[in-house]
């Protein structure tokens, strides 16, 4: 039988603010409703450490109490490359924004390992120049992470990163800005509450790179059990 995809839950976003007198943040919405369709949730478990990650030290300081599980267990991703498309922004002077995006892939590919892939194919993560659209909120989205599950055609439940950077800014915060959302997409849930370290809260006037601490909370994340890569045992399609 041939199964199409078809979304588990709505979009879940993080979403780094622009500037107000109370200074920037993000805030975390609220998790998913995975219930509506009956569906059982495969049991989580835990994955091999990818070798990048295996090599960092397990010592040293890290943030990961900040990280928020999903209601699927932590959002790590469980095949290797992550694909990213970076699609081609339609406003970029001097491809300003196309460089920063490819840079960032380049920062975190030394922990996990990231294939550019041709935006016009799937991929794990799509970066995207645009205004990040502001529903709830009266402030400017600066950028922001939103990912879906779904069920793949073998019954496996994944998800897919979709990440939004406003293309009209200085180049270093850019760049700043596509690093720490790459760092929420790669299974960063959370922020760092120190201005060191690119999973930093708030938009900062030197986007510090990726520090030893992000490195830390990472190999932790990816040390966490999650129902991801997992097959469902009962599917039950819509209609
Ligand atoms: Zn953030």
């Amino acid at each position: 039988m041939k199964r199409q995809w078809w979304f588990l839950v709505g979009m879940v976003a993080l979403g780094l603010m622009l500037g107000s007198s109370q200074g920037n943040w993000e805030s975390l919405a609220g998790p998913p409703n995975l219930t509506r369709d009956n569906i059982q949730l495969p049991p989580a478990v835990r994955y091999p450490l990818p070798p990048s990650l295996a090599k960092i030290p397990r010592q040293g300081e890290d943030y990961f109490e900040a990280v928020q599980p999903v209601d699927v267990g932590y959002l790590l991703w469980t095949q290797f490359p992550v694909t990213v498309a970076i699609d081609p922004p339609q406003w970029d002077p001097n491809h300003v924004w196309q460089a920063a995006a490819v840079q960032a892939v380049a920062e975190w590919s030394v922990y996990l390992p990231l294939e550019i892939v041709d935006p016009g194919r799937p991929a794990n993560i799509r970066l995207l120049s645009q205004r990040p659209t502001d529903q709830n909120h009266r402030r400017a989205r600066f950028a922001e992470t939103s990912y879906e599950l779904f069920v793949d055609s073998q019954g496996v439940l994944r998800h897919r990163c979709r990440v939004v950077v406003r293309p009209s800014q200085a180049a270093k915060f850019v760049l700043g800005a596509l690093r720490h959302e790459l760092g929420h997409a790669l299974g960063i849930w959370g922020h760092s509450p120190l201005p060191t370290d690119a999973l930093y809260f708030a938009q900062v006037a030197d986007p510090p790179p990726i520090s030893q601490r992000d490195a830390n909370t990472l190999r932790r994340v990816y040390e966490q059990p999650t129902r991801l890569g997992q097959r469902l045992s009962e599917l039950t399609p819509h209609g």
